[in-house]
């Protein structure tokens, strides 16, 4: 059952996201218990890869290039540094890794030959990979998917009606080819919202809709809270009440009985007792780590402490599907050879020159005249 076939129409879905609040939850952690054990928990970390420059105007976004922020933008982080950190993700209880990189879309250069090396490395860890680097074409989709990756993430954010009120550089069909080259590849769907921008609860329900209409909707539905940050258009927002947190995640979980819906950005905003009913009401993951992207995130000795107050276990990787093989990557292998005949034609060189007499130039210093 992909979709609760007993909510079909915007008002059956209005209804129930303003149902008496532990009514909702009760039906949402009924659900729950029959798709999933309600003990386990995954443990996410997002890494953010390549900070900040992005070209795109999401209005809640410190990594736009056209918004003054504090943030500090960084190239690409190096194939051997993502592994340090994807290994310390692993050993502090993860189980997946998510990569994001602020592009508007995937480029078919260097850098992206060097995401699809890390997609491999984390791979071969054992880790479930996600990537979020923008808008992707059906070929890069499965370059990744041949390099191992899990799921690819790219939120739709909110409904189509209140989308442009939010980011205007794309369009909401944009975000929908991308998701569907993503499938089309093979790979799992990562997509979800942000709710406190401004949006009304019709726009979170529009959202919700837009998953529905969906030949298969997304297997992981990360809902999120706007962290306000200086210097970006929606700096003002008030924070949204946690209440409404616990709303969506019950909704989602409701409507999408197998995916796992994940309690993402604003947990910093929200008490052990709040993240308690947002767990009993279908959350089935969180993101670890101090960082979310740029933004903070409970660190993970506090999530440990909570863990263990509220009888969750850490869930283990690969427990919903496969992993993914990975499959040499015809371009990188490619370039290898190349590199290693130039490295050969240069020895070689350097041999001959030697076998012809050659001697290197003698350098004369001012003691050696003496
Ligand atoms: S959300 Fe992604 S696409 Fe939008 S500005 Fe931020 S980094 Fe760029």
């Amino acid at each position: 059952m992909k979709v609760n076939p007993a909510y079909q129409t915007k008002e059956q879905l209005l209804e129930l996201y303003n149902k008496p609040l532990l009514e909702l939850v009760f039906e949402a952690a009924t659900i729950h218990r029959q798709f999933h054990n309600p003990r386990e928990v995954q443990m996410s970390s997002l890494l953010s890869i390549k900070t900040g420059g992005c070209s795109e105007d999401c209005g809640y976004c410190p990594q736009a290039a056209r918004y003054h922020t504090d943030l500090e933008a960084h190239k690409l982080m190096t194939v051997d540094s993502v592994i340090e950190q994807a290994q310390n993700a692993k050993t502090n209880g993860s189980s997946r890794l998510c990569m994001g990189a602020a592009w508007r879309e995937v480029r078919d250069n260097k850098d992206f030959d060097n995401v699809i090396e890390m997609v491999q490395a984390v791979n071969n860890l054992g880790m479930e990979v996600c990537c979020t680097l923008g808008m992707l074409n059906e070929d890069q989709a499965l370059r990744l998917k041949n390099a191992g990756l899990f799921a690819y993430n790219h939120n739709l954010d909110t409904s189509p009606e209140f989308y442009g009120d939010v980011i205007s550089t794309r369009e909401y069909e944009d975000r929908l080819n991308t998701i569907e080259n993503a499938r089309k590849a093979g790979i799992t769907v990562c997509s979800g919202g942000i709710i406190g921008m401004g949006e009304a609860v019709e726009d979170r329900i529009g959202l919700l809709m837009s998953y529905m209409q969906m030949e298969t909707p997304p297997e992981s539905i990360p809902i999120n809270a706007l962290v306000a940050v200086e210097g970006t258009p929606l700096e003002d927002q008030k924070p949204i009440e946690q209440w409404e947190m616990i709303r969506m995640v019950a909704t989602t979980r409701i409507i999408f009985p197998e995916a796992i819906v994940r309690l993402s950005a604003g947990r910093t905003k929200m008490n052990m007792e709040a993240q308690a009913l947002c767990f009993m009401a279908g959350a089935g993951s969180i993101f670890a780590g101090d960082k979310l992207l740029t933004t903070p995130n409970p660190d993970f000795n506090e999530d440990k402490e909570m863990f263990e107050i509220l009888g969750l276990i850490s869930k283990e990787p690969f427990k919903d599907a496969e992993q993914p093989v990975t499959i040499p990557d015809a371009k990188i292998e490619e370039r290898k050879k190349q590199e290693a005949a130039r490295q050969t034609e240069l020895e070689e060189a350097k041999k001959n020159a030697f076998e012809a007499g050659f001697q290197p130039r003698k350098i004369v210093t001012a003691d050696s005249k003496s």
